[in-house]
C-alpha cells in the first residue's frame, strides 16, 4: 500500500473505498456521466426535472433578503421545528414537544448519520431490509457496526417474516425500516410493521425509520411506525423535504424521537455540520403548512408518472414490479436477454438512449449475485421526457 493508501484506515475499514483506492459505490456517478457524456434521458438519478412549490420558493429568497443569513440555533429554526410538530400532528396525530423532541439535520442523510453514529458502538448489529440505500451501509461500517440484512424479493419486495425474526436478536441494536422503499417502491403493511415494532420490544432494539417518500404512496396512507402501540419511545422517525417540495437539493431534512435520543443524536450532529442553511428553514416551513391539496396533488402526480414508465418498460420486454410508493421501479432484464443489470446500464444509453441504475448498486457485495438483473428507473420526471424514454427502450425488444 501506498503512503498515502495507509491513510485511508477508516474509510476502508468501512468499506467506502474501492481496492484502489477510488470511491467505491460510484456506479452513481458513473451512470449520471454517462448521461452527461452521450446525452441520454437520465432515469437513473432520483431528482425531479421541476422545481417544488412557487411559494416555498418565494419564501427562501423572502428569508434571504430579510436577513435569515447567520447561523441558526443548533435544533432547527423554531420555526421549521413547530411546522414539522404541526405536520405531524396533522398527518399522523403524533403530538411532539417542537424543543426537545425534533431535531432539524442538513437533509434526511445527516438524520441517518447522527442517529447511527450516536446510537451503535462497535460490534452492535443493525439490520435493514436489502437491497437498502447505499448511505445506510456506509454509515453502519463508520459507525463500526455490523449489517445484517432482509432479503425484499420481487415480485411484491415485501420481507418474508420469518427471515425478519431470525435477523433480529439480542445483539441488534437498530433496525433501519424505509417505508415506502427505495428502490423497490415497496410500501410495507402494518402487520410487517408490527412485528417490527414487538422484534424491537422483545430484543430491546431501536426503530429508525427512513420515511422521506411519506406523502408519495399511491395506495394505503404512509403508516409512521411512530404511531404504532409500543413504538414512540424507542423510534427515531426521519424525513427530509427533499422528496416532498422536489428541492432534493435544499438538504433540509429532520427527525423526531423520545428527548433523551434526540440530545444523544444532537451531541453528534453538532460535530458534523453545526447548523443547517439559514433562509431555507422557513421555507420548508412554508411548505409543511400548505394545504391537504398539495400533498394530494403530488401523490397523484408521482402515480400518473408511474403509469407511463410502468407499461412504457413492459412493452420494452423487462419485467416489472408495480411500485406502491417513491420515484423508483424495479425492472428485470432477464426476458431481455440480459443477466447482468450493471452490464446492461453501461449499454443502455448506446441501446436506447436511457440511464438506469442497477439494483446491485443497493446490495452488499455478498448478495449481488441474486439481484444481477435487476435495474433502476426513476419516473419523477414529466411525463413527456417519459414517454419518450418509453418508446426509445422499446428498440430493446426490437434488437
Ligand atoms: C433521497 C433519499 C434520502 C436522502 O434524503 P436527503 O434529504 O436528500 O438527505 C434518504 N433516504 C432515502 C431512501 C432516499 O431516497
Amino acid at each position: 500500500m501506498t503512503i498515502s493508501g495507509a491513510w485511508q484506515r477508516t474509510a476502508r475499514g468501512a468499506g467506502l473505498l474501492a481496492a484502489d483506492g477510488s470511491v467505491a459505490a460510484s456506479i452513481f456517478a458513473e451512470m449520471s456521466a454517462l448521461a452527461a457524456r452521450t446525452g441520454a434521458i437520465n432515469l437513473g438519478q432520483g431528482f425531479p426535472d421541476e422545481d417544488g412549490p412557487a411559494v416555498v420558493l418565494e419564501a427562501a429568497r423572502q428569508a434571504i433578503s430579510d436577513g435569515v443569513n447567520q447561523y441558526p440555533p443548533g435544533r432547527g429554526q423554531p420555526i421549521l421545528l413547530e411546522a414539522i410538530a404541526r405536520h405531524q400532528q396533522r398527518f399522523y396525530g403524533l403530538t411532539l414537544d417542537a424543543g426537545s423532541e425534533i431535531l432539524a439535520t442538513a437533509g434526511a442523510t445527516e438524520a441517518l448519520a447522527a442517529t447511527i453514529l450516536a446510537l451503535i458502538e462497535p460490534g452492535d448489529e443493525v439490520v435493514t431490509f436489502e437491497p437498502f440505500y447505499d448511505a445506510y451501509g456506509g454509515l453502519i461500517g463508520l459507525g463500526g457496526g455490523i449489517h445484517r440484512t432482509v432479503p425484499l424479493r420481487a415480485p411484491d419486495f415485501q420481507p418474508d417474516l420469518d427471515a425478519l425474526r431470525d435477523a433480529v436478536t439480542d445483539r441488534t441494536r437498530l433496525i433501519i425500516v424505509n417505508d415506502p422503499h427505495n428502490p423497490t417502491g415497496a410500501v410495507f403493511p402494518r402487520e410487517t410493521l408490527e412485528l417490527i415494532v414487538e422484534l424491537a420490544n422483545q430484543h430491546n432494539a431501536l426503530v429508525v425509520t427512513d420515511e422521506v417518500y411519506e406523502h408519495l404512496t399511491f395506495g394505503a396512507p404512509h403508516i409512521p411506525i411512530a404511531t404504532l402501540p409500543g413504538a414512540w419511545e424507542r423510534t427515531v422517525t426521519i424525513s427530509s423535504g427533499g422528496k416532498t417540495f422536489s428541492l432534493t437539493g435544499w438538504k433540509v431534512g429532520w427527525l423526531s424521537a423520545p428527548a433523551a435520543i434526540v440530545t444523544a443524536i444532537l451531541a453528534v450532529k453538532q460535530f458534523l455540520t453545526y447548523v443547517n442553511a439559514a433562509p431555507f428553514q422557513p421555507a420548508i416551513a412554508v411548505g409543511l403548512g400548505l394545504p391537504d391539496a398539495y400533498f394530494d396533488g403530488i401523490a397523484a402526480d408521482m402515480k400518473a408518472k408511474r403509469d407511463v414508465l410502468a407499461p412504457g418498460l413492459r412493452a420494452a420486454g423487462f419485467e416489472i414490479s408495480v411500485p406502491q410508493g417513491s420515484y423508483f421501479i424495479v425492472a428485470d432484464a432477464t426476458p431481455l436477454g440480459f443477466t447482468d443489470g450493471t452490464e446492461l446500464c453501461r449499454k443502455l444509453p448506446g441501446l436506447a438512449g436511457v440511464v438506469a441504475v442497477p439494483i446491485a448498486a443497493f446490495c452488499s457485495p455478498g448478495n449481488r449475485a441474486e439481484y444481477a438483473p435487476l435495474v433502476r428507473f426513476a419516473y419523477c420526471k414529466k411525463e413527456p421526457l417519459l414517454e419518450q424514454a418509453s418508446a426509445q427502450l422499446a428498440a430493446l425488444s426490437r434488437s
